[in-house]
């Protein structure tokens, strides 16, 4: 069966709640296709005004980032069950800005990855290489790694209906986009590793996208290429061009 795009956007510490509702707004009509998943990852406290905003579009709401203990004494975090008592039905797990800044570590995103499942959250589980890396030709070990560490102990039930955002981190907010030939090969060897670790089932069910400076220009060719099922949008989400994004064939 064809995999559904899911073409997403993370608006990453931008939008105040009114700022969110006006962008919404400007948005809904632009993002109307339902051939395509499209989701608002949004600040938690935008998550509210922007469900309300959306209501009645195709726009889904997701979180960029979430804890993986219950509740409890963790000071400015965010539960899975704050996300769901609210409709939350994805979150961003282990964005490299998230890495790089907040420490996160691929255990970290393991025990989220399981907390989402638990609660029935779809994660977009982030990974991808820097550029050092690349040029050393170590890429794939180290997307493996993450991949491997952050799947650990998820069924492949629950990896079926995972999404796995391919972002190379010299990609991002840079306007430097990966070639297509580039996203596409790294896209495919993240399935042949879903297929090693569970089966090629899981790895035709799991959804890949790509991100790191899509834009309207280059979303075509992107989502044309046979493993990549979509993309994270970062700049070009807060945009009217998410629409063209969205709209991309
Ligand atoms: C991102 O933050 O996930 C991203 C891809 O950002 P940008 O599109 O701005 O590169």
């Amino acid at each position: 069966m064809a995999r559904k795009k899911i073409i997403a956007g993370n608006w990453k510490m931008n939008m105040t709640p009114s700022e969110a509702v006006e962008l919404v707004n400007t948005l809904k009509p632009l993002v109307a296709n339902d051939e395509v998943d499209v989701v608002f990852c949004v600040p938690a406290i935008d998550i509210i005004p922007v469900m309300e905003a959306a209501k009645g579009s195709n726009i889904q709401v997701g979180a960029e980032n979430m804890y993986f203990e219950e509740k409890g004494a963790y000071t400015g975090e965010i539960s899975p069950a704050m996300l769901t008592d609210v409709g939350v039905k994805y979150v961003i797990l282990g964005h490299s800005e998230r890495r790089e800044y907040f420490g996160e570590t691929n255990e970290d995103i393991n025990k989220k990855m399981h907390k989402a499942f638990e609660h029935g959250i779809t994660p977009i589980m982030c990974c991808g290489e820097t550029l050092t890396q690349r040029e050393q030709g170590v890429t794939m070990d180290f997307i493996r790694q993450q991949v491997k560490v952050g799947f650990l102990g998820i069924t492949a039930e629950q990896a079926k209906t995972a999404v796995i955002a391919y972002e190379p981190i010299w990609a991002i907010g840079t306007g430097k986009t990966a070639t297509t030939e580039q996203a596409q090969e790294v896209c495919a060897d993240i399935r042949k590793c879903i297929a090693e670790i569970y089966d090629e089932a899981t790895a035709e069910a799991i959804r890949i996208q790509y991100g790191g400076s899509v834009n309207a220009g280059t979303a075509a060719d992107l989502f044309a290429q046979a493993d990549i099922d979509g993309g994270l949008v970062g700049g070009a989400a807060l945009k009217p061009d998410f629409g063209k994004i969205v709209n991309y064939k």
